[in-house]
């Protein structure tokens, strides 16, 4: 059975479902083809299932990519304010969580409701459980799907990333690319949990659990909210930040105690002992945490000097990362299909006429706190108002 369409869309996530509501509301014939059994997958599963849908403070800053300008033009088109007025249309009760990132107020289905409500009024077709074979380029798009045939002039790739394999992630979008001869950008798991070395992870592990704010810091970026030690490592959204920055064998700078002297006090005092510079950190930091890292950077005296050293220590920790917990655990995936090949009004190859990459399989990756979902959005509505 041959199925005729002005446009195919590989993929109903994020990306693909905002595109095709574009495109079908500008009259274009749009079929979504989505391997899984339903729609949207990883937005139900967004941010602890209430999915921070966007961030009030978007800027192009907010995003890495090997060409930090791509993004601009999608991003200043299609805005927090454009997502968020969708968002109020639907009724959907939303807050701000902190830091400008928008989360539902009761679950992130409300999101992926829209999306499909939005896809029936646009009268998109969404064909779920479909299994691409084969993508064929002649005068048109073939795409062959069990025993059927997708036809149309134009191909939009909205296959995602690499994150979460065992929810069906994988490297469609980038064989996709590399099958027309379009470069990729390395691809790595970003806002990840990091592991610990051993004797750091003998240290520290046992006290999984334990939060406090820092700001965790490579050589060029820093970031100041929550770090989390786990079971292998660290995390929590410090940790997730600096782990898109952070490259393996490299250094991790964390200030335990941001804007805080925290031994001051002892420096001004004739009382300099262990128990007093306990104290002292406490008031810093987790009880169990500050005292285990105390144990584990005692002074060898109590001079101003050592009070000194052991300050910069507690504003500097440095950590060598084994790794990454990778994709497994990862929320995106940096790199993906080079910006040099797409144009940054429409995501279209400039190789290929017609084939549109959009969304995570793109190398475009945002910042922790609804940055991923806005250029999802924000790139799949610039391909649909192409069509
Ligand atoms: C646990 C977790 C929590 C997250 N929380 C947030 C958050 O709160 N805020 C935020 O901004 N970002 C968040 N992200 C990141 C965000 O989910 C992604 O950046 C975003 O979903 C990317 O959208 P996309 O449409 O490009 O890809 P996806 O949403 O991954 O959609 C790709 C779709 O393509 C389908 N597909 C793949 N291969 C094929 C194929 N061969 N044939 C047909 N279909 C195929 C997939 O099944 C999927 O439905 C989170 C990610 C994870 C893993």
């Amino acid at each position: 059975m041959a199925h005729n369409y002005d446009a195919l869309i590989l993929g109903a996530g994020a990306a693909g479902l905002m595109c095709a509501i574009e495109a079908g509301k500008r009259r274009r014939r749009v079929a979504v083809l989505e391997r899984a059994a339903r729609a949207g997958k990883k937005i139900l599963i967004s941010g602890g299932g209430r999915c921070n849908f966007t961030n009030l403070h978007c800027q192009p800053e907010n995003f890495i990519s090997a060409n930090p300008h791509f993004a601009k033009s999608a991003l200043a088109r299609y805005t927090p304010s454009d997502f968020i007025a969708l968002v109020e249309n639907h009724s959907i009760p939303y807050h701000e969580k902190t830091l400008g990132q928008l989360f539902c107020d009761r679950s992130a289905r409300d999101i992926t409701d829209m999306l499909e409500s939005e896809c029936r009024a646009a009268k998109v077709d969404v064909f779920l459980n479909t299994t691409i074979q084969e993508v064929r380029h002649g005068t048109e798009f073939t795409v062959h799907a069990a025993e059927t045939e997708f036809l149309a002039p134009v191909l939009l790739v909205a296959t995602g990333g690499l994150t979460i394999p065992k929810m069906g992630a994988t490297d469609f979008g980038y064989q996709i690319a590399r099958k027309f001869g379009i470069k990729i950008r390395e691809t790595r798991a970003a806002l990840t949990p990091l592991l610990l070395e051993s004797p750091d992870r003998t240290t520290y592990c046992d006290l999984a659990g334990v939060s406090t704010e820092v700001i965790a810091s490579t050589d060029h970026h820093a970031f100041r909210e929550a770090m989390l030690i786990t079971h292998q490592g660290l995390s929590g959204p410090a940790i997730l930040q600096i782990s898109s920055y952070w490259n393996k064998g490299e250094p991790l700078y964390i200030d335990l105690a941001p804007d805080r002297e925290v031994f001051a006090s002892l420096r001004s005092s004739s009382t300099r002992n262990i128990a007093a510079c306990r104290v002292a950190i406490q008031l810093a930091l987790p009880n169990r945490f500050a005292t285990r890292w105390l144990d584990n950077h005692l002074p060898q005296r109590w001079t101003n000097e050592d009070l000194s050293r052991l300050e910069q220590k507690l504003h500097q920790w440095t950590i060598i990362p084994a790794g990454t917990e990778g994709f497994d655990k990862a929320e995106v995936t940096l790199g993906g299909v080079d910006t040099d090949e797409l144009s940054s009004k429409t995501m279209e190859s400039h190789k290929v006429r017609g084939l549109f990459f959009i969304g995570e399989v793109v190398d475009v990756t945002g910042h922790l706190g609804g940055f991923n979902f806005q250029w999802a959005w924000a790139s799949g509505a610039a391909a649909g108002r192409a069509l």
